[in-house]
């Protein structure tokens, strides 16, 4: 498999002759060392034959030049006729035969030429041997026939030595010059052999480089653009971020202001219009979230939290949720939980929560006769750790077999005519999908067009009884009034506006608070007072949110709740918050719902009365059409007064802040424009961005605000600055102009 894939892909195409070379190079270097180790061999067999060669060559020619000594020692013992040298015969025997054995040692048993000459070397030493004693005998008359005889003998011993030296190829000189003929033969071979691979190797190291060097082009290309694909999917995220938080605000002043009118006495046909904007704005909130949340999941910054809650206060939750839309439908939405439920779970209950609301929500979509049926049962249970298994049946329209395999994946949809029908993205199951995996779980579906589905979910949990730090049911799930009693908060914020309104939030609730303008003053107040809640802003001149949060965790161990407030919106923002030690996240502009939830969740239990959801008067209507004005700014009434809960005194002092506060901080940006300090001018940018927020002006700025963040801190040219400088100051004079003249005269009326 691997190797198909690799002789088929277009880098072997293009790789292959660097192979090949490599390959040619590699067979003529084991060529060489082949040649190489034959060549040695022969040079030692060479030696071997050599030295053999002249061990016997010797020895012929030293027994050849005894025999003559021996004879010539006879012939003048003869003619002498002394005795004198009787013994130096024998010596010279003996050398002979020692000669004679050292040959002998040298050849093979068989070697019949040594044979031969063996027994002409015997004859010859024989026949001296007689003519010495026929001498001592004083048989005169045969020695001369005797010599002649031996002269027959010594040429005897010659042919047999002269065949001896031709059997053993004994010419020394022949040899040589034929070893030094295929040395130099393979020399010869060596050499180009060593060449072409030496030529070859060097052909496929330029192409091995060339490659390399296009690879490392490759490679450089491929991290810029998996940093590209990053960036992109991090300007997406942020995009989606910032678009969920654009729709979001004025989507839920929709809501409210539609649950207001609904409220009002209205005609049948009114009554139906409303009920159809609530409808309609509920499912595009709806899908807002999904698309928050798919992003979230997505980009990994889903977090899953371990806390202790209560299954039955779950359930129960969920299905009192329901009710009243089952009922609406004539359709019914039963509980049927399995007799051994644990009470309490360790797990993350807002994850379950949005996993059920998803598929009761669709089931109850779906189903038009019948209902809805769901049975929580335990599964698996070993000690504390079990497996919770919700099945939700559904009498619905069900589900195409053909479909079920991609219902899961994003946007899929079982029917075309199902956004038409019922609405929705296609993002539900995904979610759900995607957060059940996040807990370990799997979820199943089972269904037949026409007959109803099920969808089954299996969670694992641990069973706990420590309930400690329990949380309190979903802000978004409950809308509660709470009265607070003795609660004191330490708000760290910059931002006079900021301050102002935090504080103006907290004295209409009689909560008592401390205001300190930067981390470091929040240390020292932290260290002479205690307090129930932080409120911490981010971004702070001296010492940041994150530095004072993570010195008053680790130096002054400090375990009061910490909510940050930042004006960005981005996801993961509250995974950083918490990530740095603190409790929670809010965003900016600051709701007084949103606050005052939050403050009620973290606040501690005796210090709070909870009462019953109660909705202010509505003091206001909108007295004119919010739509672009001709000088082209716009004023977000809706924002601002559904953030003001229709209480005039509250926005009178907003819009009065704001008409204070705006031209000193833009005439301090135009003073650190001519001092080109650009640092302060991103520090105010960035403060005034929530200035702005509060009162209904962040379309016409943050494009504005931004740029100015941005250039200053690229320390752009002076002139851009100072051209964006004059453009906020007139957009904070028209702005002025316009609460002056449109909305403060309403606003100060009984
Ligand atoms: P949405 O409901 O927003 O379209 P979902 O991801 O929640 O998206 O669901 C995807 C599709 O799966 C739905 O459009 C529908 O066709 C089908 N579906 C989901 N739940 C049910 C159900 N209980 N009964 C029938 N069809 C369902």
């Amino acid at each position: 498999m691997f190797w198909n894939n690799f002789f088929e892909s277009t880098n072997w195409r293009r790789e292959k002759w660097v192979l090949i070379t490599l390959i040619i190079g590699l067979v003529l270097t084991s060529g060489i060392h082949f040649l190489s180790q034959k060549s040695i061999q022969e040079s030692s067999m060479f030696e071997f034959q050599l030295e053999r060669s002249i061990i016997l060559e010797n020895g012929l020619k030293n027994i050849e030049k005894h025999l003559i000594s021996l004879d010539n020692r006879l012939q003048m013992l003869i003619l002498t006729g002394g005795n004198n040298n009787i013994q130096d015969l024998d010596k010279f025997r003996k050398e002979i035969y020692a000669e004679l054995g050292s040959i002998k040692s040298k050849v093979e048993e068989s070697d019949s030429s040594y044979w031969e000459l063996d027994n002409a070397v015997q004859q010859k030493i024989e026949f001296n041997s007689l003519i010495l004693s026929n001498y001592k005998n004083g048989d005169a008359s045969s020695l001369v026939s005797m010599f002649h005889q031996n002269n027959v003998i010594s040429s005897n011993f010659r042919d047999a030595y002269d065949q001896f030296y031709r059997d053993h190829d004994l010419d020394f000189t022949n040899n040589f010059e034929s070893m030094l003929r295929q040395r130099s033969k393979i020399l010869y071979i060596n050499n180009i052999a060593y060449f072409l691979g030496f030529s070859f190797l060097v052909f496929a190291l330029i192409t091995l480089l060339r490659s390399i060097k296009k690879r490392m082009i490759l490679e450089e290309n491929l991290i810029l653009s998996k940093e590209q694909v990053v960036h992109n999917a991090n300007i997406k995220e942020q995009f989606l971020a910032n678009m969920s938080h654009e729709i979001r605000t004025p989507l839920q002043s929709i809501i409210g202001f539609t649950n207001r009118i609904g409220k009002e006495k209205l005609t049948e046909i009114q009554s139906d219009y409303v009920q159809s904007i609530e409808l309609a704005s509920e499912s595009l909130l709806r899908i807002v979230n999904d698309i928050l949340d798919a992003s979230k999941i997505e980009s990994g910054m889903m977090r899953i939290e371990e806390v202790p809650f209560s299954l039955p206060g779950l359930l129960h939750s969920v299905d009192s949720m329901f009710q009243p839309k089952v009922a609406n439908k004539d359709i019914y939405l039963k509980l049927h939980p399995g007799n051994d439920l644990p009470e309490f779970l360790l797990g993350d209950p807002i994850r379950l929560t949005q996993v059920l609301i998803n598929l009761i929500a669709n089931a109850i979509k779906f189903t038009e006769h019948g209902g809805i049926d769901v049975y929580p049962v335990i599964k698996d249970r070993h000690d504390q750790n079990f497996t919770l298994q919700i099945t939700i049946k559904d009498s619905g329209v069900g589900i195409p077999e053909s479909k079920l395999p991609h219902i899961f994946d994003r946007f899929e949809q079982a029917d075309p005519k199902v956004t038409r029908i019922y609405g929705g993205s296609g993002l539900g199951l995904y979610i759900v999908k995607e957060l059940v995996n996040l807990q370990d779980g799997r979820i199943k579906v089972k269904s037949t067009a026409g007959q109803g589905s099920q969808f089954v979910i299996e969670i694992p949990y641990k069973i706990t009884t420590d309930i400690q730090g329990m949380p309190k049911p979903s802000r978004e799930l409950v809308l509660m009034k709470y009265n607070f009693e003795d609660i004191k908060v330490l708000v760290a914020e910059d931002n006079l506006m900021n301050q102002r309104i935090v504080g103006m939030l907290l004295s209409d609730e009689g909560i008592e608070f401390d205001m300190a303008e930067n981390g470091k003053v929040a240390i020292q107040l932290l260290e002479n007072n205690s307090y129930d809640i932080i409120l911490m802003d981010i971004q702070m001149p001296e010492m940041d949110g994150y530095s004072t949060t993570e010195y008053i965790r680790d130096n002054m161990h400090i375990t009061t709740p910490i909510v940050a407030m930042t004006a960005h919106a981005f996801a993961g923002e509250r995974e950083k918050a918490l990530n740095a030690g603190m409790n929670d996240y809010i965003s900016k502009p600051i709701k007084e719902d949103n606050l005052l939830n939050l403050i009620a969740e973290l606040a501690p239990s005796n210090k709070k009365i909870v009462q019953s959801s109660q909705d202010p008067a509505p003091i206001f209507r909108r007295t004119k059409a919010s739509s672009k004005s001709p000088d082209e700014l716009f004023i977000d009434y809706n924002y601002l007064f559904s953030s003001s809960h229709g209480k005039r005194k509250y926005l009178d002092k907003m819009l009065n802040l704001f008409i204070d506060q705006a031209p000193k901080e833009v005439f301090a940006m135009g003073n650190c424009l001519k001092q080109g300090d650009n640092k302060k001018i991103a520090e105010i940018a960035h403060s005034l961005k929530s200035t702005v927020g509060y009162v209904g002006l962040q379309s016409n700025f943050q494009p504005i605000l931004e740029a100015i963040e941005e250039q200053a801190k690229e320390n752009a040219d002076t002139e851009v600055l100072v051209r964006l400088h004059e453009q906020l100051n007139n957009l904070v004079n028209l702005a002025i102009d316009k609460f002056k003249s449109e909305i403060l005269p309403i606003v100060g009326k009984p």
